[in-house]
């Protein structure tokens, strides 16, 4: 069974990530989508609010799973039994600190391979910091993100921000 992983901190998870995750399914057997809990960032949503949103989200998808993992990005890869890791890229701006991880992990996992999907067209301006700061000023995030995502993001900015309809 080939199985990867994708990490992220997914704070919080957009149509750019669905569209990582969906293309990535058609290669691989399973997914594991590992949600980085890193004490030393600040993230507006905590892990378990980021896990249960991408849960909700990949609910009918089959033969995906939502994780979680600190330390070693490695460490969790063979805890699980992965044998690649999947990175998006969007601009050359993303190029410079994948390289640096995935020479990284190649160096401590040889066997580990990172496959890296090129953005979608469509979603290649597309950040969680994009996403939290159009949604910090009531701005229309839902062509952005998921529904029950948008949803999360309206409650958090709650007295701002209202989800507006798409012009017909
Ligand atoms: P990290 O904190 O590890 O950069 P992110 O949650 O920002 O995690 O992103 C996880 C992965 O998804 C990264 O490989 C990132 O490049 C990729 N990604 C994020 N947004 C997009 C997008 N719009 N299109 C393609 N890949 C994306």
């Amino acid at each position: 069974m080939r199985i990867a992983v994708y990490p992220g901190s997914f704070d919080p998870f957009t149509n750019g990530h669905l569209d990582i995750l969906e293309r990535s399914l058609k290669m691989f057997d399973k997914l594991i989508v590992a949600v980085l809990i890193n004490p030393n960032k600040n993230s507006l949503f905590a892990s378990s609010k980021r896990i249960e949103m991408i849960e909700k989200v990949s609910a009918k998808m089959e033969n995906v799973e939502v994780s979680q993992f600190d330390g070693l990005l490695v460490d969790f890869c063979k805890k699980v039994g992965a044998c690649s890791v999947i990175r998006g890229l969007r601009a050359v701006s993303d190029y410079e600190y994948e390289l640096q991880l995935a020479t990284i992990n190649k160096q401590l996992a040889p066997d580990l391979e990172t496959i890296f999907l090129m953005s979608s067209a469509h979603c290649s301006f597309l950040s969680s910091s994009i996403v939290k700061e159009i949604a910090r000023y009531g701005g229309n995030i839902e062509p952005l993100v998921p529904a029950n995502v948008g949803e999360e993001l309206k409650k958090v900015f709650n007295t701002k921000f209202t989800l507006k309809k798409k012009p017909a």
